[in-house]
Order: C-alpha cells, then sequence, then structure tokens
C-alpha cells in the first residue's frame, strides 16, 4: 500500500536521521521532500501545502522549547500531521436505535460498489449482526446477479424484485421484509453510472428520502486519485455523504485519494478495501494507517 509514498518519505527522513546535529536547512530540505512526495502521490495541492506548513508550525513550537530538533520528533510530527489529515480518530459505522439499520451505498460503476456491499455484509455477520443485502440497481441485471452470487456464497440474504420496480419501492419493500424477518441491517447496491448524471443524482435523492439512511455511504476507488476526490465532493453536496468506503489500497493507488478526500470533503474514511476477496476489508484506524504509510 502507498509503496512509492513510503519509499520517498523514508528517502527524506534517511538524510535526517544520517546526519547529527541538525541544522533548520536540513529540515527545510527534508520537507521540501516530503512535500514532492505528497505531490507524487496525487495529494490535493492545498492540502499538501496545509501539511507542510501545519508541520513547519509545529517544528518551530518545539524548536522555541529546545535547541534543536532531532530527526526523531520530526517524523513524530509528520506522523502526528497524517493522522489528523486522516481524521484523528476512527470514525465507526453508525447504529440506528431502532434496527434495521440502513446503510445506502453509492458510487461510481467500477468503484467496488457492489463487492463491498457484499464485503459490509460479512463484516457486519461477523460482528453477530444479520444483514440483508438489496439489490437496488435495475439498470443492470448483472449487477443483481452478481450481488445474489455474492449473497449466496457467503449465505447472505438478498433481496431483489428485478428491473422494473422503482428503486425507492425496492428499499421500501427491503426495509419491511428485515423487520418481518428480524434482520438488523439493510444494505442497499444503488445504481452506479460511467459518469455523475443528473438522473442517477435524482434517482439516489428519492431513495434517500424515501427511507432516511441511517448511513450514506459513498465507495470510491483509491486509484482513481484526485478524480475520487471530485467524484466525492459531487455526491456529497447533492445527498450529504455521511461516510466514505475507499476501495482498491490494495492495488498501486498512489495514496492521494486517501490522503485528501476528508480534508478536501470533511467526510471521513470509514472503512477501506485490500482486496478482491470478501474478507479484505477494514476500518481505517488513521493511526495505524499513518505508521503503514510511514513504512
Ligand atoms: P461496481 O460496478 O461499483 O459494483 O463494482 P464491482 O463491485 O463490480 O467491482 C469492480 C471490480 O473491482 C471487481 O473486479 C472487484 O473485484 C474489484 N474490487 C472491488 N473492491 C476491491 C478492492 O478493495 N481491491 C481490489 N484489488 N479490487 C477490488
Amino acid at each position: 500500500m502507498f509503496e512509492n509514498l513510503t519509499d520517498r518519505l523514508q528517502g527524506a527522513f534517511d538524510k535526517l536521521t544520517s546526519k547529527g546535529k541538525l541544522q533548520e536547512s536540513d529540515v527545510d530540505l527534508a520537507l521540501r521532500e516530503v512535500r514532492i512526495a505528497l505531490m507524487e502521490a496525487d495529494v490535493n495541492l492545498k492540502v499538501a501545502k496545509q501539511f507542510i506548513n501545519q508541520i513547519k508550525e509545529k517544528i518551530s513550537e518545539q524548536r522555541a522549547l529546545e535547541s534543536l530538533t532531532p530527526a526523531q520528533q520530526i517524523i513524530q510530527v509528520v506522523h502526528q500531521e497524517l493522522v489528523s489529515l486522516l481524521g484523528s480518530d476512527q470514525c465507526k459505522l453508525e447504529t440506528a436505535s431502532t434496527p434495521p439499520t440502513i446503510y445506502m451505498l453509492v458510487g461510481l460503476q467500477g468503484s467496488g460498489k457492489t463487492t463491498t456491499a457484499a464485503k459490509l455484509a460479512l463484516y457486519l455477520r461477523k460482528q453477530g449482526a444479520r444483514p440483508l443485502l438489496v439489490a437496488a440497481d435495475i439498470y443492470r441485471p448483472a449487477a443483481i446477479k452478481q450481488l445474489q452470487t455474492l449473497g449466496g456464497s457467503l449465505n447472505i440474504p438478498v433481496y431483489s424484485e428485478g428491473t422494473s420496480v422503482p428503486p425507492e419501492n425496492i428499499a421500501t419493500n427491503a426495509i419491511d421484509f428485515a423487520k418481518q424477518s428480524s434482520l438488523t441491517h439493510v444494505i442497499l447496491d444503488t445504481a452506479g453510472r460511467l459518469h455523475i448524471d443528473e438522473a442517477m443524482m435524482a434517482e439516489l435523492v428519492r431513495v434517500r428520502d424515501k427511507v432516511s439512511p441511517t448511513e450514506i455511504l459513498l465507495v470510491v476507488d483509491a486509484m482513481t486519485g484526485q478524480e475520487a476526490v471530485k467524484v466525492a465532493e459531487q455526491f456529497h453536496n447533492t445527498l450529504g455523504v455521511t461516510g466514505v468506503i475507499m476501495t482498491k489500497l490494495d492495488g498501486d493507488a498512489r495514496g492521494g485519494a486517501a490522503l485528501s478526500i476528508r480534508a478536501v470533503t470533511g467526510v471521513p474514511i470509514k472503512m477501506i478495501g485490500t482486496g478482491e476477496r470478501p474478507d479484505a476489508f477494514e476500518p481505517l484506524i488513521p493511526d495505524r494507517l499513518a505508521s503503514r504509510i510511514l513504512g
């Protein structure tokens, strides 16, 4: 995960740790390299600038207290700033006070939404929940079939009504079914298109308004970099997204999307996808991811 970024950052810090006493110019040079590393990782320009400024400020505060800042302390500051960029504390998925909890998954086609719906169901079941998967993408029969196959292989029920019932009705019927069957979580796999369009957004708004989901979770592909951030801004502006699920962090994603999305949109990444298998899915723990990035 983010190997290039990690290599780059390690390179910058190695130069510092190999020095005995640090001069201000050494620190400046290292921070310049950190900035280049962030740019190469496709981190949003404003976010990267702010990140470096925060670090500079913290280091100069420390300098005021001590005559010199050891390299280890600088690495520590970078770690803290990475954590804060990722949202500081882990943002857990909300649960409804009366079941079922409703998670509405939205996102572009190919982002990994259907796979993620199944992963989320499996994750919840491991925690003792009784989830229901709902095929609310009525435009792609293949997507319905894919969800049924995934649900079947994981032994998780899948609710579908084919392709002729409006998605908001499928969603409400599914929720009624979940209540009758004492299921605790309803996961709505909504329609995705290749690009955001008005019709898709209007449909998602209708589903949202009809079911008042506990969470609206946007699934985005980490490999798409700053495009993922733009997509998140658009979905958030129209729908009010409550959490991001970032997929494909196992691939050669450079890290820019993961490090920018919260700072740009204010929406936290709650879960991450780390592979194609149904269990390659975990909560985003900022401290842990920052440590992974720093290597
Ligand atoms: P949808 O069109 O958004 O429903 O996307 P799909 O669920 O069909 O996923 C598209 C492709 O991405 C599939 O080949 C998935 O196996 C793959 N995929 C989804 N999540 C991940 C992930 O976290 N890592 C990797 N490597 N592949 C993923």
